[in-house]
């Protein structure tokens, strides 16, 4: 399942080829991802050029000039591949792991510039829909979706007003799609280890009674977009399906530091503590006992 670093990849993938280009042409070639395509959707999109490419949470927006707007989610297995007259960039290193065998090239959008961008999705949990651009963000899901973590909208302070008085888990809030959007597991946990938080602690112990940020607030807070930035500059985690945009693999996963170490030792430096695995709402916490008390 890609994560928030990954999709942010594609995206940085994605906008030079796309922005400022007009689709000539469109290929659908089934009637349904996770859901069916909109109605009229070649139609739609044909002629329509690309104004901007956005993200919000894993979703991606590519605003159109008909006035519309091109909503995209990877779902599971889900991923792009950009080409110039026919020509594959790095077929070999794309086509290593399963899933990306032409029989699941679902849309195809052909540029005015010759490029080809294909939506490649093995399981088809993926998504697309058109929507009106104008109040998109008043419209499910967007509507109920809390703030980006990556953009200016997080700091300490915010989080801990979000999290003010709330007794459950740490790790449970940060999960939380109405508090923080597109905050996954992974991140979630090396996160929490690098601000020194248990993924147990209740959530409003980063506020005080009054809602004003702890320290730990500004250290989850910094933790947060330290993890996910550093993610995005080596092209996001790429757990079991996931490619980068461009098809080549990421590395962030040679970087855990908790998550998926059950048992090994802990790599804060003159730690002793191993790397504890808990399940919390039915996902796996990884934590050092030791460094996040
Ligand atoms: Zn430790």
């Amino acid at each position: 399942m890609p994560e928030l670093p990954e999709v942010e990849t594609v995206r940085r993938g994605l906008e030079p080829a796309l922005v400022g280009r007009r689709m000539t042409r469109v290929e659908q070639r089934r009637p349904d991802l996770r859901f069916p395509l909109p109605e009229g959707f070649v139609s739609r999109l044909e002629g329509a050029s690309v104004l901007s490419l956005d993200r919000r949470a894993k979703y991606l927006l590519a605003r159109l000039s008909t006035d519309e707007t091109l909503v995209m989610h990877l779902g599971m297995t889900g991923r792009f591949r950009v080409e110039a007259g026919g020509r594959l960039d790095e077929p070999g290193a794309f086509y290593q792991s399963h899933g990306a065998q032409a029989a699941h090239d679902h849309v195809v959008l052909h540029l005015d510039d010759g490029l080809r961008v294909t939506y490649n999705d093995a399981r088809r949990f993926g998504f697309m829909g058109l929507y009106p651009s104008d109040g998109i963000e008043r419209t499910p899901p967007f509507a109920a979706m809390g703030i980006e973590p990556l953009g200016p909208a997080l700091d300490g302070a915010v989080l801990a007003r979000l999290f003010a008085g709330r007794r459950t888990p740490l790790k449970a809030a940060l999960l939380d799609q109405r508090l923080v959007a597109g905050l996954g597991n992974i991140y979630v946990c090396e996160a929490l280890f690098r601000a020194r938080l248990s993924p147990q602690a209740p959530a409003g112990s980063i506020a005080t009674s009054t809602g004003r940020p702890r320290a730990k607030a500004l250290a989850l807070s910094g933790a947060i977009r330290a993890v996910l930035e550093e993610a995005i500059a080596v092209g996001g985690s790429t757990l079991r399906d996931h490619a980068r945009v461009d098809g080549s693999a990421g590395a962030f996963q040679e970087r855990f530091r908790v998550y998926d170490r059950e048992g090994e030792p802990c790599v804060t430096p003159a730690c002793r503590g191993l790397v504890h695995r808990i399940v919390q709402s039915g996902r796996s916490s990884f934590y050092c006992r030791d460094c996040q008390p």
